[in-house]
């Protein structure tokens, strides 16, 4: 599932740039550039995530807050001004999830939407823990709870790295990811190796979960761009 990012935004600047880099990490963004705006396309979009700036024309950002939170529980990261701590505080009392201070980086940003939707994703699955427990792709069946992998019942032995990278795949399957992609979201923001470490990892995984690893089928290489997972 492809999360789905509103950034209410009035400067136009930092409005492209956020756009621009969170679609590079595979989001839907959309932008609203006013209060009214941002309010209306809360509304009819039903973001995963609210980016929101507290000067807004129109509607402010607190008032945005408090209006939505008396609609939907949509996580808000709102975006503040030096001198404007008190609002800060207003903003998350009012029930925003968190904040970030200009100037920030966009690196600190990505950091902090992931962290905010994983969350949220956390949330979701105790909610449905006993659906996503266990998981088949075909002859191949993953006991998350567990830490188990199993083809045609026989279980496999998979290192620490590997049922990562599994789950991460199967948990996309049928998505195209880049081995950066993979990188930052199995090993981290602050894993020093470089993508090799996928392709290694990936040609083990083959070994283990292929019939022919040489021809695979579940782990499929796009040339170019990176791997994906076919049931
Ligand atoms: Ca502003």
């Amino acid at each position: 599932m492809v999360e789905k990012i509103l950034v209410i935004e009035d400067e136009i600047a930092l409005s492209e740039t956020l756009v621009y880099n969170l679609k590079r990490q595979g989001y839907d963004v959309h932008a609203a550039m006013d209060g009214h705006e941002g309010l209306s396309l809360a509304r009819s979009l039903k973001p995963d995530l609210i980016l929101l700036d507290l000067m807004l024309p129109g509607i402010d950002g607190l008032e945005i807050t408090r209006i939505l939170r008396k609609e939907a529980k949509t996580p808000i990261l709102i975006l503040t001004a030096q001198g404007e701590e008190i609002d800060r505080v207003l903003g998350l009392e009012l029930g925003a999830d968190d904040y970030m201070a200009k100037p920030f980086s966009m690196r600190e940003l990505i950091a902090r939407v992931k962290a905010i939707l994983r969350r949220i994703q956390l949330d979701r699955n105790g909610a449905q823990e006993e659906t996503l427990e266990v998981h088949h792709f075909g002859n191949l069946t993953i006991n998350q709870r567990k830490h188990e992998v199993y083809l045609d019942e026989k279980p496999l032995k998979l290192k620490p790295k590997e049922y990562d990278l599994l789950l991460y795949l199967c948990a996309n399957h049928g998505h195209v990811l880049t081995r950066s992609l993979i990188l930052e979201e199995v090993w981290g923001w602050d894993f020093s190796g470089g993508t090799r470490t996928v392709d290694v990892h990936i040609r083990w995984l083959r070994e283990k979960i292929e019939e022919d690893p040489k021809n695979p089928v579940r782990i499929i290489t796009v040339h170019g761009v990176g791997y994906r997972f076919d049931e």
